[in-house]
């Protein structure tokens, strides 16, 4: 099937960026569609974090993450979102850009907007010895660490944001990490000092013994340790199954991220990038930083 009248804007992607930008679109009575590989729409926030509290949302208090794409109001544009679907082949015609979906609905568009974030994940494994049964990879719901004793593993946003705040809640929290510094802004590094956290850094995860007990060991001085615990929470990233760019092999990508410029151009013509999906010098993935990319193009 072939619609010949051009869309203002083709978005790929519906999450948090994505939604943004369909908003911001509906609020200026474009012509638009939001292709979404998944079956739900949602993005990170619905999917890997859906309890946590996020604080960061401009013009939004605290709100738990699974409700972060209702800010977006998708309701008032469900008509124009294709869950189930990807972009199988995007060319230019002349100054507008011809888009096949994976449905074979052909759609044309003036503009395309990238907002496929990091694309689809299958989470790293503790990968050591020992009884699983309380480790715990995707948190849904904070209030079993009420009173409990936490260790969780990992030295990025994730592992210390869980440290952050379950330690409001929790017994004790041990944040165990590998590295020798976390992989989190400054910020951020700020909140988890100011916690109740205890914070083991350079020590490594070795086996998880009887009597729920972890043994961790100090990659320096190879000394260890034995934490008690009630829940071990691992945060050791995801593989990512990588956003498929095949649909137009000439976008410039880097470790496959669309490489735009200051306003979120890409290499292409009308085409831009935003979210986690994009990449420039100093890019922090947040969808603080997606929504104020989305501001430079909508
Ligand atoms: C544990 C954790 C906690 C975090 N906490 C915060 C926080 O407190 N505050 C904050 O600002 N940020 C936080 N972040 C980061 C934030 O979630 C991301 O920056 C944000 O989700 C990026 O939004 P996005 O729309 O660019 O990408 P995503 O959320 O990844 O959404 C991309 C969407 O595109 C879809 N998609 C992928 N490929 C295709 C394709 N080919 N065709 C169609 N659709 C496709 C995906 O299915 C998905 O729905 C956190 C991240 C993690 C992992």
């Amino acid at each position: 099937m072939e619609e010949k009248e051009a869309l203002d804007f083709l978005i790929i992607g519906a999450g948090p960026v994505g939604l943004y930008a369909a908003m911001k679109l509906q609020k200026k009575n474009k012509n638009f569609l939001i292709v979404e590989k998944n079956k739900k729409i949602g993005g990170q926030p619905s999917f890997l974090y859906p309890s946590k509290i996020v604080s960061n949302i401009p013009g939004q208090k605290e709100i738990a993450a699974h409700g972060i794409f209702k800010i977006f109001k998708p309701a008032a544009f469900k008509k124009k979102i294709l869950t189930n679907t990807h972009v199988s082949k995007m060319e230019h015609e002349g100054k507008i850009i011809k888009i096949k979906l994976s449905s074979d609905r052909v759609v044309y568009a003036k503009n395309v907007l990238i907002c496929s974030g990091l694309g689809s994940h299958t989470t790293n494994e503790i990968g050591i010895p020992g009884d699983k049964k309380r480790v715990i990879y995707t948190v849904t719901n904070t209030h079993i660490f009420k009173d409990k004793i936490v260790v969780i593993l990992g030295g990025g946003y994730s592992a210390v944001d869980w440290a952050v705040q379950i330690s409001k809640i929790a017994k004790s929290v041990s944040l165990v990490y590998r590295g020798t510094k976390l992989k989190v802004p400054k910020q951020e590094e700020e909140k988890l000092s100011s916690s109740s956290s205890k914070v083991f850094m350079n020590w490594t995860a070795q086996e998880i013994v009887d009597n729920d007990g972890i043994i961790i060991k100090n990659n320096e001085i190879k000394s260890e340790e034995t934490l008690p615990f009630d829940y071990i929470i691992v945060q050791y990233g995801c593989v990512i199954q990588k956003v498929s760019y095949s649909f137009n092999k000439e976008l410039k990508l880097n470790w496959n991220k669309v490489v735009v410029d200051k306003k979120q151009k890409s290499n292409l013509a009308n085409i831009y990038a935003c979210g986690d999906c994009c990449t420039y010098e100093g890019k922090f993935n947040t969808i603080k930083a997606g929504m104020e990319e989305v501001d430079k193009v909508i």
